[in-house]
């Protein structure tokens, strides 16, 4: 605060200095002219004085003139003090004393203008004058006169003669009070000081108003900005938050309804959005999610339904004056739609759709919706990245089935589980038949190729809940919860059945019939542990080998071993 009245102040004395030193020159400088004019004045008097004297004299001869009426017609006409003095210093006429009062005045003679009129013809001086408080200025000049005995008798003039050698001798002088000075250079001061004060007063007046308007404006555009980087923090927080989230799902499901509050936050004027995610197959995109209000498109469509993914970038239903709608797109008037593909490590996942009622608003979120749809590609890929990852880990591959060790853990999750350990569960343990002279005869592709028939027969013949899995080499093994013993061996009957009908085929090739045969097994008790299951149903199944094959054993349980009825 200090600081800025200490600025704004700054002007204002500068000005003042300025003004101070100017007024002091001015009135140096008027001084001056001042004192020269008045002293012209001063000569300008006496002479005019000095001739209409010398006039008079030669008219009238200087008996008929009263030099005191004269001295003051003089005077008053021209404003300062007139003095006709005779050669002995006598005045014998004076402006400002009455012509009875003059002999009462001294002598002039020792006066220095007068002696200097008197010994060179003319004498300026400069004297305080006590009684009046102020200088005067004296102007004195000498005349001389010739008049025939003009002054002979001088009893015209009082005690004054005027004789002086052989001409006669008069001195006039011209007196001015300096005071007239002061009062000049006061007006001058006062105009030029007033006129200075105003001018500062002026620009103080002008720096303040301008200062507070640039204040004002400052403020302005302060407040603007810091709500321009609120609003811009806010949206990089969201967007981070969109990510991170996101990023934390771990289904495609999960994801999708993170986007929907986010992206009512982040893009005001949005009336409603979807996702449409591509299929692996590539050859359609289906309804992912959708929020605000009812999504206006096909649930289902081709790729070549969505600008967006026949041009590679973003699509704008209306966009220089064209109007250019989706094919998915079932709203194609009230609405402006923007579908931006969903692209991560440079492959197209989906499609996010937006809409818009008003176009200003469309172009307002721009850039943020591009940089959600960024952030969803890039958590959709992260997301596949991760299931690949985990099927890799948990898949065989070269069936797809579940391998041996995701089994395991499967199995021991539902016998060590307190709300299913309780619940009937059933093992079939199933081996391809002679799958050695198989290999030997056909090739190992070919084996390859049955290995793969059966596991999709298999998956297919069982119910979702039933978990097929590649035990090892030829060896599937299938876990079913929820199926008791008597379940299980109907079920494998009939997949031993299916296995047995089907006659394969490779490279054009006939591969006659593959069998399978199959052991089953299930939990007796709460105590039963995995591997025991297991031994269960694999002793079963090698009993089905012993019986000669494409058959199912039921194992009767650990008691009853050595008995194996086949089914
Ligand atoms: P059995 O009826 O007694 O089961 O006779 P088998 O010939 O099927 O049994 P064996 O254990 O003697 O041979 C298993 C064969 O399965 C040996 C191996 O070459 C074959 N095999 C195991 N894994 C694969 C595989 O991934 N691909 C192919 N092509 N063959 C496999
Ligand atoms: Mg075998
Ligand atoms: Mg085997």
């Amino acid at each position: 605060m200090l600081k800025k009245s200490g600025l704004l102040a700054m002007p204002a004395i500068l000005m003042t200095i300025v003004l101070t030193a100017s007024l002091s020159l001015l009135t140096f400088y008027f001084k001056d002219t001042l004192l020269k004019s008045y002293k012209i004045k001063l000569k300008q008097i006496a002479d005019v004085t000095a001739k209409v004297l010398r006039d008079d004299i030669e008219l009238h001869g200087d008996k008929h003139i009263d030099f005191d009426v004269l001295a003051t017609d003089i005077g008053s006409s021209s404003g300062m003090r007139v003095t006709i003095i005779d050669p002995e210093g006598v005045v014998v006429g004076d402006s400002k004393v009455s012509s009875h009062d003059l002999k009462q005045m001294e002598n002039y003679g020792s006066r220095p203008e007068i002696q200097a009129a008197m010994s060179s013809g003319s004498g300026l001086a400069r004297r305080f004058r006590q009684a009046l408080g102020y200088d005067q200025l004296y102007y004195a000049t000498k005349i001389e006169i010739n008049s025939e005995g003009s002054h002979a008798d001088g009893h015209q003039h009082g005690a004054s003669s005027l004789t002086h050698g052989e001409a006669d001798l008069l001195v006039v002088r011209t007196a001015l009070a300096l005071n007239i000075l002061g009062q000049q250079m006061l007006w001058i001061w006062l105009w030029v000081g007033g006129i200075s004060i105003l001018g500062v007063m002026i620009v103080v007046i002008i720096s303040v108003l301008f200062s507070k308007m640039i204040d004002k404006q400052a403020s302005v555009e302060r407040s603007a900005l810091e709500g321009e980087v609120k609003e811009r923090t806010h949206e990089l927080s969201l967007m981070q938050r969109l990510g991170s989230l996101m990023s934390a799902c771990t289904t495609v499901e999960g994801a999708a309804n993170v986007v929907h509050p986010i992206a009512n936050h982040l893009l005001p004027g949005c009336t409603g959005g979807a996702i449409t995610l591509i299929k692996s197959s590539r050859n359609r995109l289906d309804l992912l999610t959708q929020w605000g209000e009812q999504w206006k498109g096909s649930e289902r469509f081709e790729p070549s339904d969505c600008w967006s993914l026949l041009k590679g970038h973003t699509h704008y239903s209306f966009e220089d004056g064209l109007e250019i709608h989706c094919a998915h797109s079932a709203n194609k008037e009230d609405d402006f739609q923007v579908c931006i593909p969903l692209v991560a490590q440079g492959e197209t996942l989906g499609v996010l759709h937006l809409s818009y009622e008003n176009h200003e608003e469309l172009e307002a979120n721009n850039a943020k919706a591009e940089a959600m749809a960024e952030q969803i590609g890039l958590a959709l890929a992260n997301m596949r990245l991760r299931e690949d990852l985990r099927q890799q880990a948990i898949r065989d591959p070269l069936t797809g089935l579940f391998n041996r060790r995701h089994m395991m853990e499967f199995l021991e999750q539902r016998i060590y589980n307190t709300e299913t350990q309780s619940a009937p569960l059933s093992v079939m343990m199933i081996d391809l038949d002679h799958f050695k002279r198989f290999n030997d005869t056909f090739g190992h592709d070919a084996g390859d190729y049955v290995l793969k028939q059966v596991s999709m027969e298999l998956k297919q013949a069982t119910r979702e809940t039933d978990l097929v899995c590649r035990y090892g080499g030829e060896e599937i093994c299938i876990i079913c919860p929820d199926s008791s013993l008597e379940e299980t061996a109907e079920l494998g009957r009939a997949l031993v059945a299916r296995i047995a009908g089907q006659g394969m085929q490779f490279n054009g090739q006939s591969l006659g019939n593959v069998t399978i045969s199959l052991g089953v097994a299930t939990r007796q008790n709460i105590d039963t542990s995995v591997d025991l299951l297991l031994k269960d149903a694999d002793n079963a199944l090698y009993e089905a080998k012993e019986q000669g094959r494409n058959r199912v054993i039921v194992s009767s349980g650990e008691d009853a071993e050595g008995s194996f009825p086949e089914l």
